[in-house]
């Protein structure tokens, strides 16, 4: 057995025991509101209706899934954009009772012959963002929830108490519930919920089950999570996918929403009901036999999930750490995949949904809890994932239990770990410049690499500690920056640099001073800096295949497109680009993966029925795309400054990281800037810092131009209403509104970054010609 490794009598235990008194906790349910509907079979992808739930007036309905919105907005994320634009108001905030928390599907979604298949997207208006947030996870639920009945579930208003949502697809029935007795983390209640609702005490009939929650620290913080399970029937436990980013989790609990179960009958390869299963099934084993053959060659993610990632962010610079200002580490090998492969369980198959060969959700059983109110116990943690090891490497952690903690109390409290490391991380560096210090910080030593005090600041969140610092440092990096300006500690430039956050949301884990386009990947997004719009570093810092702004422009029009088309459809990205065809690197555009694309087109088809091709796929995205972005514009945000992003992303801001990197950065100013070497030589690094820094944000600019305009939206980033017109809405109500935008952008003579229009300067024109021209 290799060190670390868990007996597999011990890891069969599971997390607790089952130590529940579900009599008692089941006598304490009192249903609030109850709704009966007719049961029907899921056809071609589309369960063909939506659950609406509203748990201030108690009222639960059925809404009907149009023609009209399978057309215009496909499915998953698209159905969610349209559910929460007939339903929520340009003032509506991520705490209005009428704010919506969308759990869809899509119309692949729960097929089990393509690997990547169960995904559920989730949607809200955000509290770190005050616009729409939305966030794919792997688990039960969504496919559940489908063959339940329903392709969305909405929920509006707040409940008094705390409550359960529970869709019984097995008798065809909805109860909202009081749960007075059940625990809030969700390790502890998502195993007490799938023993209550099961049918039968065996755990075929657990594995029915699928529970949606978020922890207590969830209640207390703006990076609330959801966490949704997935019975795995030989550890014996329900274990977890997280919906993390946005705050999806701090809106389930402000609802008073303890958990929303689905449980089906019974489901099965055909449960989708695909119109053509021939063709699905052989498109399926084509990717099944290349996953088999070729992932051991390329990522390995059977063996280790996305942890391999470390080492390869390590050595091309790209691993944050210290608050994004180093990309690698010497001690960074200390949590490289070989150190977490140690402690997976390997000899069990690791999907989060069923028939994903890809099966890269890994493991650890039996870790045993090092702080807070579990101490001592052993529990399952579900991870880490690469991101969650940046977060580690971010903050300094190099002991790899410590990322177990992190990972385990992330999940269990309902904290997104990206969110929660990222924004730690930023506080740290500010402690380290003495900025904040034990006293401004509620006693808490936060310093680089200190893992016990990471662990105690989030215990202290999750009890409602109600500190002036672990108040406003739960809220994140944005509410941070304006306290300390506020305050008036330390430099507010250097602040605002330094945090690394864009419309509110924290950075995921990738460093990006070197690539331009990889910036505006996480700056040039609908819903803030997080890599599932685009991922572009090896394609322009690395391997240089975009070297100019309309290259840029172009794959950051076709990436983010085509990623937002996973999200419509409920699959999973990885399976997509984590592992290639054989042949991949000879085709025409390898990195889009053409093998794959077809796969797609024919996936789609022999599920709906439709009679898509590869375009057709990238307009079904840009449709939404668009209309997301249209939605911020009307929910006052979706402009140019808006997709700012903090320096830190773009270049070195102290003196300490230009110094670690100075050849390169000399050579930039030589060959960039035309300086001499020699007056590079002589020049103080404070100076060259400055002249990077103009230089760098002026490229960031001119490249959200490029992108602006392939997008077809004005300077200041509205999508126009020719645009939305050439992709087949006329709805009056959105058009005048993205009408009324450009007016006053127009009328205000903003221009780039807010400024004023030269005399004489072309103002963004709303007339197609003038966009043609570009
Ligand atoms: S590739 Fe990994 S995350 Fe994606 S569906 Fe499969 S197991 Fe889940």
């Amino acid at each position: 057995m290799v060190e670390g490794q868990i007996p597999v009598e011990e890891y069969k235990t599971g997390n607790t025991k089952h130590k529940w008194d579900l009599k008692k906790l089941k006598s304490a349910h009192k249903v609030l509101y109850k709704y009966k509907y007719k049961k029907s079979a899921v056809e071609k992808g589309f369960a063909n209706r939506t659950l609406y739930v509203n748990l201030s007036s108690g009222e639960i309905k059925e809404k009907k899934v149009t023609e009209y919105m399978k057309k215009k907005f496909t499915g998953g994320r698209g159905f969610g954009l349209k559910l929460m634009w007939d339903s929520i108001k340009p003032t509506t905030r991520w705490d209005s009772p009428e704010n919506d928390l969308i759990i869809t599907t899509g119309p692949l979604c729960g097929v089990t012959q393509y690997a990547g298949s169960g995904k559920s997207l989730c949607l809200t208006v955000s509290p770190s963002t005050d616009i729409i947030c939305d966030s794919n996870v792997g688990g039960f639920f969504g496919p559940y929830l489908k063959f339940a009945g329903f392709d969305a579930i909405e929920i509006q208003g707040k409940a008094k108490n705390d409550v359960v949502i529970f869709i019984d697809g097995e008798e065809g029935k909805i109860t909202i519930e009081t749960a007075p007795l059940e625990e809030t983390n969700s390790h502890l209640i998502n195993d007490q919920l799938t023993y209550l609702y099961a049918s039968e005490d065996t755990d075929k009939s657990r594995q029915k089950i699928s529970v949606v929650s978020a922890g207590t620290a969830a209640e207390h913080s703006y990076w609330g999570c959801m966490n949704f399970s997935f019975f795995d029937i030989r550890r014996r436990v329900p274990r977890m996918k997280q919906a993390g980013r946005g705050g999806l989790g701090t809106v389930l609990r402000d609802k008073k929403i303890k958990a929303i179960v689905a449980k089906v009958e019974k489901f099965d390869g055909v449960s989708n009901n695909p119109a053509d299963p021939v063709k699905l099934a052989e498109v399926g084993i084509k990717l099944h036999r290349e996953i088999r053959d070729l992932d051991k060659y390329q990522c390995n993610m059977r063996a280790v999930g996305t942890a391999h990632l470390v080492e390869i962010m390590d050595q091309y610079d790209l691993l944050p750490t210290e608050n994004y200002r180093f990309g690698s580490f010497p001690k960074a090998s200390k949590i490289f995949s070989p150190e977490f492969y140690k402690y997976f369980t390997k000899v069990i198959p690791d999907g989060c949904w069923h028939g994903c060969t890809m099966a890269c959700a890994k493991t650890v059983d039996g870790f045993t809890v090092m702080t807070g109110p579990y101490k001592g116990e052993k529990v399952t943690v579900d991870g880490p994932e690469y991101e969650t090891c940046g977060c580690g490497s971010n903050m300094s952690l190099w002991d790899p239990k410590w990322i177990l903690e992190f990972n385990f109390y992330c999940d269990t409290y309902g904290l997104d770990t990206i969110s929660t490391g990222t924004a730690i991380a930023f506080y740290m560096e500010m402690y380290e410049y003495g900025i904040l210090n034990k006293e401004r910080c509620d006693g808490l030593e936060l310093c680089f690499g200190n893992g016990e005090v990471v662990l105690e600041f989030m215990h202290r969140i999750a009890k409602g500690d109600k500190g002036e610092f672990v108040s406003v440092a739960a809220k994140g990096i944005r509410r941070v920056k304006d306290w300390l300006i506020d305050k008036g500690w330390g430099d507010s430039q250097l602040i605002e640099d330094c945090g690394m956050e864009s419309k509110g949301l924290e950075y995921s884990e990738y460093v990006t001073k070197e690539s331009l386009a990889m910036q505006g990947g996480y700056g040039l997004t609908l819903k803030g800096p997080q890599h599932d719009e685009a991922w572009l570093i090896f394609m322009d810092m690395v391997n240089n295949q975009i070297p100019t702004f309309k290259d840029k422009a172009e794959a950051l029009h076709y990436f983010p497109m085509w990623r937002t088309w996973f999200g419509l459809n409920g699959l999973c990205k990885l399976p997509w680009n984590d592992v290639e065809p054989a042949n991949n690197a000879e085709t025409d555009e390898p990195a889009k993966v053409p093998g794959h694309v077809q796969n797609y087109v024919e996936y789609q088809n022999a599920v709906t029925g439709w009679k898509v091709d590869k375009e057709e796929l990238i307009l079904q995205s840009e449709r939404c795309y668009n209309w997301q972005r249209a939605m911020n514009v009307w929910l006052g945000r979706g402009r140019r400054k808006d997709d700012w992003i903090p320096y830190r992303s773009m270049g070195p801001v102290t003196e300490v990281e230009y110094t670690s990197r100075k050849d390169r950065y000399d050579k930039q100013l030589v060959e960039k800037l035309n300086l001499t070497e020699d007056e590079v030589e002589k020049m103080p690094v404070i100076k060259k810092i400055k002249i990077l820094y103009y230089y760098r944000q002026d490229q960031y600019q001119k490249l959200a131009d490029a992108v602006y305009f392939r997008r077809g939206w004005t300077h200041n980033g509205v999508p126009t209403p020719q645009k939305m017109k050439q992709l087949g809405f006329d709805d009056p109500k959105l058009l005048e509104i993205l009408q009324k935008a450009i007016d006053k952008d127009q009328k205000a003579g903003l221009n780039v970054w807010g400024g004023k229009y030269k005399k004489g300067e072309k103002v963004p024109s709303t007339d197609p010609e003038y966009w043609q021209k570009w």
